[in-house]
Parts: structure tokens; C-alpha cells; sequence
């Protein structure tokens, strides 16, 4: 899909995220009690927000990254997710949290589920930097959210645009 070039407002500062992320770090350890989890940041616009997410929870943690695609999103509900880098670790047993950076229509993180699942963690749970409920095909919802967005297309924050954007250290959006 083509998108202009022209940058909107900023949408979120580095500040509110970090604040964000702290929050959701904080319910982590309290949900988890102690327990070590086991982050898997998904490939590559989730990695800043990783990078926050992991300094803000004190449990003994590892950390992985998996990259996903899946074929015919946007266009097809049944899309099939296609694992270009799989994990380094084995998660039997573990308490797997998802790193996303964004939920839009659902159909990759619903397969990345099911196929991580399929390895038998203890749990698996799913943290997003940004949800997009506007936009949701496929029935899954994560379980830890940074921001609830309308149907923009955001970049910034680890978030491309034709691969340009990701350094930005605030999330915005291109017009139209
Ligand atoms: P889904 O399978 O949920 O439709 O697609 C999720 C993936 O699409 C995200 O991980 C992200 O890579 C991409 N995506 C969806 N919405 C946006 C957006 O607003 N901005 C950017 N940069 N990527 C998006």
C-alpha cells in the first residue's frame, strides 16, 4: 500500500512510553510473582519497545526474537504465518511473553501463537506496544497494551515504513 511521505504529529513522546512501559512492568511482576518469564520480541519494529519492556521487569528474565510474516494478510482472513527466524531457546515449560509491536488485524500474532503453543510453555502471553482494535480480523487479544490506537499507520518507535522510520524516538503517523 502506498503511503505519503509526510510525517503527522507526534503521537506518543519517548517520556509517555517509558512511563507506559514501567506501569506494565510493574503488573508483570505482580502477575507472574516471582515466577523468571521468558520475552520473545518479534522481529524487528518490536525491538525498542523490548528494549524498554525488559529493563522494567525484575523477574530473572531471558530474551529471544522471532520474525514472522504472514502470507496474504490484509487481503485473506486465512493467512499463514511464515517463520523466517525461529527461536534460539526451548520455551517447554516457560512462561512466554510475546513482544509485539503492534496488533492490527490479529491473523500474524494469532499464528505465531499457536505455533509457539505447540511447544508447550507454561503460559504464553501477549504485550504490545500499540493495539489497533479498529482493524482486528482474527480473534486474539493481548494482554498487556501500551496504547489503543484508531486505524492510523503509525511509524516511529521501532515502527517502519518501507524499512525508513524505525529510529525515531517517538511514534507518529504518515498522512493519508
Ligand atoms: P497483523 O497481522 O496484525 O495485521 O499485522 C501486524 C503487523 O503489521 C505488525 O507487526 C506490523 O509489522 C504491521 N503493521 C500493522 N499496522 C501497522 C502500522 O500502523 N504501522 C506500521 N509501521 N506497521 C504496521
Amino acid at each position: 500500500m502506498e503511503k505519503s511521505n509526510i510525517v503527522g504529529n507526534i503521537l506518543f513522546t519517548e517520556e509517555q512510553i517509558r512511563q507506559r512501559a514501567a506501569e506494565i512492568g510493574r503488573q508483570i511482576a505482580e502477575d507472574y510473582a516471582g515466577e523468571p518469564v521468558y520475552l520473545i520480541g518479534t522481529l524487528r519494529g518490536a525491538v525498542v519497545w523490548m528494549a524498554d519492556i525488559m529493563k522494567a521487569i525484575p523477574n530473572e528474565t531471558e530474551v529471544d526474537f522471532v520474525m514472522a510474516s504472514s502470507y496474504g494478510s490484509g487481503t485473506t482472513t486465512t493467512g499463514v504465518v511464515k517463520i523466517k527466524k525461529d527461536l534460539e531457546g526451548d520455551i517447554y515449560g516457560k512462561n512466554v511473553i510475546i513482544i509485539e509491536d503492534i496488533v492490527d488485524t490479529g491473523t500474524t500474532l494469532k499464528h505465531l501463537k499457536a505455533y509457539l503453543a505447540d511447544r508447550n510453555p507454561k503460559s504464553i502471553r501477549i504485550c504490545t506496544l500499540l493495539d489497533k482494535p479498529s482493524r482486528r480480523i482474527a480473534d486474539i487479544q493481548a494482554d498487556y497494551i501500551g496504547f489503543e490506537i484508531e486505524n492510523l499507520f503509525v511509524i516511529g518507535y521501532g515502527l517502519d515504513y518501507d524499512q525508513k522510520y524505525r529510529n525515531l524516538p517517538y511514534i507518529s503517523y504518515l498522512e493519508g
